[in-house]
C-alpha cells in the first residue's frame, strides 16, 4: 500500500533522510521507530507531500508527487502537535473538519464512535484530557474512511492511563487497514506493529519484527522478583548457577536478562520450588 524507494531529504547541506526504502501492506502495522532528530516525520511529512525529496514514493501505486490530491484522499493523518479551536465542542470540531473536507456529516457520528468519544459531543475541546484529545484527532483522521493511517508519535505526550487506551484503540483501528506510526517508545511499537523499522541519522539500521526489537539492539532489562524471605538466598544462588547476573535489593531479587531470557529465568525458580510472590520488569 505504501511503498517508499530510495527517499533523501536535505536542508541546506543536512542529509536527514537518507536513501531510505521500505513499503508497507494493506493491512499491515509498521513503526518508524528512533531517537528524535532520526528523520521519522521527515518521511511521513514527505508522504503527505508537506516537503519535497529525491527518490519516489507511492501509495495505493499512486506518485505521491505527481497525484499528491489523489493520495492524500487515502490517508488519514494524526500529527504529533495537535491543534484544536478550545472553544468549540468536540461535535462542532468533527462536524468543522467535514464540511471544510466536503464529507458526508453522518460520517461524523461514526468516526467518534469508532474513536469511543460517542456521547462527549457537548465537550469543550479545551477540556478533554491528553487522551480524549488523541482520539478526537484520530476521528478526524478516520472522517473519510482511508485506508492508510499515519500517525506522528501518537502516545508521546500521554500519561501511562490514556498511553494504554489509545494504543488499544489503534490495535483495533489497524486490522483493517494499513498503518504507519512514528514512535520512540519500544514498549508501544511492541504492542502495536508487525514490523519495525530503525532509524538513525536518516538511515533505516535495522528491520525486523518487534519481539526481536530488543534483542537486535541489544537491549537487556532487570527483572525484580519478589520470593519469601526464607527463599531468598536459594533463589538467587539457583539463578546464577543458570548464568543469570543477580542483584540484591531491599524487597528482592533482580535478575538481568535479555528480552528473550524473562520466561526462562521464571521457569528456572520454578523448577527450583520456589515461589514468586511479585514480579516487575524494570527497563
Ligand atoms: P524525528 O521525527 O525522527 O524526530 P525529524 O524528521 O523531525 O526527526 O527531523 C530530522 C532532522 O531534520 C532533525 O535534525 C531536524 O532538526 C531536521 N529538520 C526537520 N524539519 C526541518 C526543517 N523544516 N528545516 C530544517 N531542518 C529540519
Amino acid at each position: 500500500m505504501i511503498r517508499v524507494e530510495t527517499m533523501s531529504k536535505a536542508y541546506g547541506d543536512v542529509t536527514v533522510v537518507d536513501r531510505v526504502t521500505f513499503d508497507v501492506g494493506a493491512r499491515e502495522a509498521v513503526a518508524l521507530w528512533g531517537p528524535n532528530g532520526a528523520g521519522k516525520s521527515t518521511i511521513v511529512r514527505c508522504l503527505l507531500g508537506l516537503a519535497r525529496f529525491n527518490g519516489r514514493a507511492e501509495v495505493a501505486g499512486l506518485d505521491v508527487r505527481s497525484s499528491g490530491k489523489a493520495v492524500r484522499r487515502l490517508i488519514g493523518y494524526v500529527p504529533q502537535e495537535l491543534s484544536f479551536y478550545d472553544d468549540l465542542d468536540v461535535g462542532e470540531t468533527v462536524d468543522l473538519s467535514a464540511s471544510l473536507r466536503r464529507i458526508d456529516p453522518a460520517r461524523a457520528d461514526e468516526a467518534l464512535a469508532t474513536v469511543g468519544l460517542q456521547g462527549e459531543h457537548a465537550k469543550r475541546v479545551g477540556a478533554l484530557s491528553g487522551g480524549m484529545k488523541q482520539r478526537l484527532a484520530i476521528a478526524l483522521a478516520l472522517l473519510h474512511d482511508p485506508p492508510v493511517l499515519l500517525l506522528d508519535e501518537p502516545t508521546s505526550n500521554l500519561d501511562v492511563g490514556a498511553r494504554e487506551s489509545v494504543i488499544e484503540l489503534l490495535e483495533s483501528l489497524r486490522r483493517d487497514r494499513c498503518l504507519l506510526l512514528t514512535s520512540h517508545h519500544l514498549e508501544e511499537v511492541g504492542m502495536l506493529v508487525d514490523r519495525v523499522l530503525a532509524m538513525e541519522s536518516g538511515r533505516v539500521t535495522l528491520e525486523c519484527e518487534p519481539a526481536a526489537l530488543a534483542e537486535e539492539l541489544g537491549l537487556r532489562s532487570w527483572l525484580h522478583l519478589v520470593v519469601a524471605e526464607d527463599q531468598l538466598s536459594g533463589a538467587r544462588s539457583l539463578l546464577e548457577a543458570g548464568g543469570f547476573n543477580t542483584r540484591m535489593n531491599s524487597r528482592g531479587i533482580l535478575v538481568e536478562v535479555s528480552a528473550q531470557q524473562k520466561g526462562a529465568a521464571l521457569a528456572l525458580l520454578h523448577s527450583g520450588g520456589l515461589e514468586i510472590l511479585d514480579l516487575e520488569v524494570w527497563r
